[in-house]
């Protein structure tokens, strides 16, 4: 993954303009999986112990699965639990997890992709920046991206060291199997 220096990375947000107009957009379902929040074990954990809410009360299994024709069917993360057409924790139009929100949450609009920088739709893009601002989100970018290729690294590993058995659901995530229970 092309990975620029955060000071290069801040100058094209710079120049791209953010700022967040609190419309909570990307936290409502505004298009099919528009609000879906990926989470590694880390970000769940960390919301599990400001909420005091239990692991499975916030977070999901990524809702596709693949097969391994053995009757074992598997899916590859978590993401934030959501209501009929919201994340859990929008509240009045607030983050109510604001502080310990994800990381997919804290770089919105923007992702680091294997071209680079990449900018989603929204309607704060274009808009002045504060310096420090367009650095605070080039930094989480960065760290965003290295949580993520650690996450990505760990599944890959748990997945070539799964032992075969059928007829279980599971989710694979960079702390090892996790069964499904209905
Ligand atoms: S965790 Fe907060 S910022 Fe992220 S989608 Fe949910 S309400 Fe929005």
């Amino acid at each position: 993954m092309l990975m620029e220096p955060e000071t290069a990375l801040a100058a094209r947000i710079k120049a791209i303009g953010f700022q967040c107009q609190r419309c909570g957009d990307c936290c409502r379902r505004v298009a099919r999986e528009s609000n879906l929040v990926m989470v590694g074990p880390p970000e769940i954990r960390r919301i599990c112990t400001a909420t005091g809410r239990a692991w499975r009360e916030i977070a999901e299994p990524y809702p596709e699965f693949i097969e391994d024709g053995q009757g074992t069917r598997y899916t590859f993360g978590w993401c934030l639990k959501r209501t009929e057409d919201r994340c859990m924790f929008l509240e009045h139009d607030h983050c109510a997890v604001y502080d310990h929100r994800p990381w997919i949450c804290r770089t919105y609009p923007f992702m680091l992709g294997e071209e680079g920088l990449m900018v989603f739709e929204c309607p704060g893009l274009g808009r002045d920046i504060a310096d420090k601002d367009a650095v605070a989100i080039a930094r989480n970018l960065l760290a965003r991206t290295r949580a993520e290729d650690e996450e990505y690294a760990a599944v890959k590993m748990h997945f070539m060291n799964m032992k075969p058995s059928g007829g279980r659901t599971l989710v694979i995530d960079s702390e090892g199997e996790k069964p499904i229970h209905g």
